[in-house]
């Protein structure tokens, strides 16, 4: 496992620059090395950092640079936070991240797909009604045609334009 230096972020042995920073990456080799876990916020970082903090984790923030000039501005530390755990520490604060719903994981995604696809379907049933609705209209169309040509056979085209003239009078 390889991390930034400088964003802290945990990277595949593959790799060899970070993604975020461009810069290269260095190799673990110690099991206390800080490692980025989550980015957060008022008090969903607090809320992160309690969950860490009962289950044995120590944990330490490093806010985003960016930040630094709007904190100076307001007073009010409510900037992103980058929440920094020990690498020996990290695949335990993950999870409990995924327990209390700051991480998402991947599967979770798929069932937001999931509950996507039933309006899709609902959308097909209602494209598949209007489909129906416009072949009954066909239906009756053909019909009302067949009968006018059965009419022109049976009793001809005199009686039928007489027909037609009846309705209309
Ligand atoms: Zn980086």
């Amino acid at each position: 496992m390889k991390y930034c230096n400088s964003c802290r972020k945990l990277h595949n042995d593959n790799e060899e620059t970070c993604k975020e920073c461009k810069k290269p990456l260095n190799v673990i080799e110690d099991n206390n090395t800080p490692v980025f876990l989550i980015s957060a916020e008022g008090f969903e970082k607090d809320r992160i950092i309690a969950a860490l903090s009962d289950a044995g984790i120590p944990s330490d923030t490093k806010r985003r640079k960016k930040d630094n000039s709007a904190n100076t501005v307001t007073g009010v530390d409510m900037s992103d936070l980058n929440i920094l755990v020990p690498y020996q520490a990290y695949k335990k604060a993950y999870d409990i991240c995924v327990g209390i719903g700051a991480i998402k994981e991947e599967g979770e995604e798929i069932i937001e797909d999931g509950v996507y696809e039933p309006s899709n379907e609902k959308s097909l049933d209602k494209q598949f009604e209007e489909l129906n609705d416009g072949s009954k209209v066909g239906r009756i169309v053909l019909a009302l045609m067949l009968l006018i040509l059965i009419g022109l056979a049976v009793f001809g085209t005199d009686a039928i334009t007489g027909f037609i003239k009846n309705l209309f009078i």
